[in-house]
């Protein structure tokens, strides 16, 4: 069996933002050279997402005005574990939305349905954040 690990790095310029990260995650997959296996995608921070759904931008502003309505950001002393920081509806929204995706590997590519894409979710932007790839198979 082989194994590749790859990170990629984003700097979201919003607080929140839903970014398609599938063409990033494909090459990762063909720098890895393994064609059956699976792929895993996961977010290396406590308050961003990785998560498979629709291309499709009303969905991604359905989803952050949902998001904003189970846990807003803001006022944010309604939060515990705001004090020293200020992102407790962050951590709360990455909960909802997953921290991972894993994708069967077929033949060479991600194994998806019709329109599953990848997405990172980030919740709490303005900094470098990580997202983790590791590939496993032959
Ligand atoms: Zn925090």
């Amino acid at each position: 069996m082989k194994s590749f690990r790859k990170e990629l790095y984003f700097h979201a310029k919003t607080r929140r933002a839903y970014i398609n990260i599938t063409s990033q995650v494909e090459a990762a997959l063909a720098e890895s050279g393994i064609r059956e296996g699976l792929c895993l995608v996961n977010a290396m921070h406590i308050t961003a997402s990785v998560f498979v759904n629709d291309n499709e931008s009303g969905l991604h502003r359905d989803f952050d005005r949902w998001l904003e309505k189970l846990a807003p950001e803001k006022p944010y002393n309604q939060y515990e574990h705001n004090g020293y920081e200020d992102n407790a509806d962050a951590h709360l929204k990455r909960s909802v939305m997953g921290r991972e995706a894993v994708v069967a590997v077929t033949n060479g590519k991600l194994d998806f349905g019709t329109w599953e894409q990848i997405f990172y979710g980030e919740f709490d932007g303005m900094r470098d954040k990580r997202v983790l790839v590791k590939v496993i198979g032959e």
